[in-house]
């Protein structure tokens, strides 16, 4: 029988946790052991708070208790992102987990809804979004498992402390057998003749050997980056946001059960709650804007008294050409970075744990499972990257030289082709693999301000009166549900409410 495998995994951040967690979680002790390298004196990036419904996935799969978690990463729901200011000034619209109505006469929804426009019934399209209504209302409940119940049609994410959730992963990994070393990595040691990674070498003189090594070192991309030097494909003409200030304040004002976005001059303005905190940030393209501007405008936005000053963090929109290069798998930060607007920074580490642990090497890497894992990534990152670039590019603000610019820019031939298949008869692509699914696109593409000229003919084979009396019910049946939802603020109180962090049920 082949020896297991040695991981070695560089980084304690979110991506390093997870990935340990991921490993540990999903496969057996006889096929790989892991050990984690991490530096306090380095620390993590300290953000990343909103995630996707997928995250819970990951969780149950490697046997993750969600109240468990919840209470120690002081955690609340989350249904989707508001989007304040984005398609025009004054205007906002929520991208909610979930659908709008329901398929009518053979055609989705969003098609009979344009065709009521069309015979004068301007519906606003949110009101046929369970996930939206519960959002603007403040409440939360979890979704039916009937799948012939509206109140099923939709889904729910985290807003979490990262540094809790980093260490909540580490009691989790380590009362399962992943061995830590604290210490700072100074070298990199690189086989002569296959130029694969041999070792990395600790400040205090260690060496430390392994079968396969994951780079989780962050925006540093130790191994990937500088010992490796696996290509990077820079984005930031269509995503020219560069920097980011982040500042927590005092919980104060609504306890939403979202995130909310808010554009601003010459980027934007995150705001997540969490139970004793709320989060912001302002993510800004340092073209447009000096970082003393912009630490005003969002030090005058914030709900509650700031915690502390506003932290700055520099990057670039782009990912790495091979995230999984010889023995050597980039996860995280390190793979590559795409803004948090749509918070998909974890679902991508989450879905690099699950590619790696489907395609799992034999001690020696045959390069097929590597180029497999890197045409996955780029699928996912490419479709995520499109879906951003929609939100600053479909504007119609006047105001400020960022929105007219990306107003201008040319934009990849894959969005210009989701953007004229909708405008033209309001089709979504539909694909397997990647974020995001017809109604996500659906959400911004007519939040921010596009409408197609046609609908689907399918959808002109029930009577429009069938379909407006259709609607109507839809509509109401949501706000009568909703009206009986808990409030967001007691349902966390009463599920999940704040504990110290140390993970119980990961010590047990
Ligand atoms: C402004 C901003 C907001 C974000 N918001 C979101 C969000 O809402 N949702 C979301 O999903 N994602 C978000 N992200 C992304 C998210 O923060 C990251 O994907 C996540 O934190 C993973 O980071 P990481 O583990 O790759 O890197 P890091 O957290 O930077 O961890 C790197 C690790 O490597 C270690 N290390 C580095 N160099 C060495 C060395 N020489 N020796 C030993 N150890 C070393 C460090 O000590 C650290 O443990 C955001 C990112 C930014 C910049």
């Amino acid at each position: 029988m082949s020896r297991r495998v040695e991981v070695v995994i560089v980084g304690g951040g979110t991506a390093g946790w997870m990935a340990a967690a991921g490993l540990v979680g999903l496969l057996t002790p006889e096929i790989c052991s892991v050990r984690l390298i991490e530096s306090d004196e380095i620390g993590t990036v300290g953000v990343g708070e909103a995630t996707l419904p997928q995250m819970r996935q990951f969780n149950d799969a490697i046997g993750i208790i969600e109240t468990d978690m919840m209470r120690r990463t002081h955690a609340t729901f989350k249904l989707g992102i508001e989007f304040v200011d984005w398609g025009t000034l004054e205007a906002s619209y929520i991208h909610p987990f979930g659908a709008h109505g329901r398929p009518l006469g053979g055609a989705a929804f969003h098609h009979q809804w344009l065709r009521a426009a069309k015979h004068g019934h301007a519906y606003d399209l949110e009101d046929f979004s369970y996930a939206v209504a519960a959002a603007r209302n403040g409440r939360f409940d979890f979704p039916s498992a009937d799948h012939q119940q509206i109140s099923s049609t939709y889904d729910y994410a985290y807003h979490l402390d990262a540094s809790l959730y980093a260490r909540y992963l580490r009691t989790f990994c380590e009362s399962r057998g992943v061995r830590r070393t604290e210490g700072r990595v100074v070298e990199v040691n690189l086989h002569p003749e296959s130029g694969d990674v041999a070792s990395v070498q600790l400040a205090s003189g260690e060496l430390v050997a392994g079968d396969l090594f994951l780079d989780c070192s962050g925006f540093r991309a130790l191994l990937i980056g500088e010992a490796l030097a696996s290509g990077w494909e820079d984005w930031s003409k269509w995503l020219p946001c560069d920097r980011a200030l982040a500042v927590p304040c005092d919980r104060a004002g609504e306890f939403t059960p979202f995130t909310r976005s808010t554009a601003r001059e010459a980027g934007w303005q995150w705001r997540i709650p969490l139970q004793h905190r709320t989060g912001n940030g302002y993510v800004f393209a340092s073209s447009f804007i000096d970082a003393d501007r912009a630490a005003e405008a969002l030090m005058a936005n914030l709900d509650g008294a700031a915690q502390a000053e506003p932290r700055l963090l520099r990057f670039s929109a782009g990912r790495r050409l091979r995230s999984w290069q010889g023995n050597c798998v980039a996860i995280g930060l390190a793979s590559g970075f795409l803004e948090p607007l749509e918070s998909t920074s974890i679902y991508l580490i989450q879905v690099a744990i699950q590619s790696l642990v489907k395609l799992f090497p034999d001690r020696t890497v045959d390069p097929a499972l590597a180029d497999e894992f890197n045409r996955l990534m780029d699928v996912e990152y490419e479709r995520i990257r499109d879906f951003l670039i929609l939100h600053y590019h479909a504007n119609g603000r006047d105001d400020a030289e960022l929105w007219r610019y990306c107003r201008a820019m040319a934009v990849p031939d894959s969005l210009r082709a989701k953007i004229e298949l909708f405008t033209h008869r309001g089709h979504i692509p539909q694909y397997r693999t990647g974020l995001f699914s017809p109604p996500s696109w659906i959400s911004v593409f007519i939040g921010q301000g596009l409408r197609a000229e046609h609908y689907d003919r399918l959808a002109d084979n029930l009577p429009i009166e069938a379909v407006i009396g259709e609607m109507e019910e839809i509509r109401a049946s949501i706000a009568a549900r909703v009206a009986a939802m808990p409030a967001h603020a007691e349902l966390v109180e009463d599920y999940c409410p704040s504990a110290d962090p140390t993970p119980m049920q990961a010590l047990a």
